[in-house]
């Protein structure tokens, strides 16, 4: 399998070197908006430590990345009145991955709104700060 690349864009997201919508950092996790979301609401979680995805990152850190997805769910669905929750993780050209920094979906779904097709529509700084702070109100209130 290809080797890690530091210079992916969710690696410069964990380095400050880019700017994303954080709604939830611990020692081993970050989220934050995905700025194409297929729902509103739309939350990637990522693992701190540098792997691709699930062909090569530790148990302990998927794990990590499980916990925090978790977490996030039960935010989304108080943030967004959501009806349901769609959890995703693509690995490799051939599962679906575009991003190689292992990232978990977690998208609020609405009964009868179907998901936007992938990197279909940039959402507006205005909603994504919207959505964040939502997100983060609920999380506090968990
Ligand atoms: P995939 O690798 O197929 O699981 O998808 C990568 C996801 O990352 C897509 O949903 C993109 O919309 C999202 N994405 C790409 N660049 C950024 C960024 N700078 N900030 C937040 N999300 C991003």
């Amino acid at each position: 399998m290809t080797a890690y690349d530091p210079e992916n864009i969710f690696a410069k997201i964990l380095r400050g070197e880019i700017p994303c919508y954080k709604v939830y950092e611990d020692p081993h996790t970050l989220a934050f908006l995905d700025i194409m979301p297929r729902s509103p609401g739309h939350v990637l979680v990522i693992p701190k430590a540098p792997a691709r995805n699930i062909l090569d990152i530790t148990a302990d850190d998927f794990a990590h990345v499980a916990r925090t997805a978790h977490k996030i769910a039960s935010a989304a669905r108080k943030a967004f009145n959501a009806d349901g929750i769609t959890v995703q993780q693509f690995n490799e050209h051939a599962g679906g991955q575009a991003v190689f920094h292992l990232h978990m979906h977690v998208m609020p779904r609405t009964t009868g709104v179907a998901l936007l097709p992938p990197m279909s529509h940039k959402e507006t700084p205005q909603v994504l700060e919207d959505h964040a702070t939502r997100l983060i109100a609920a999380l506090g209130a968990a």
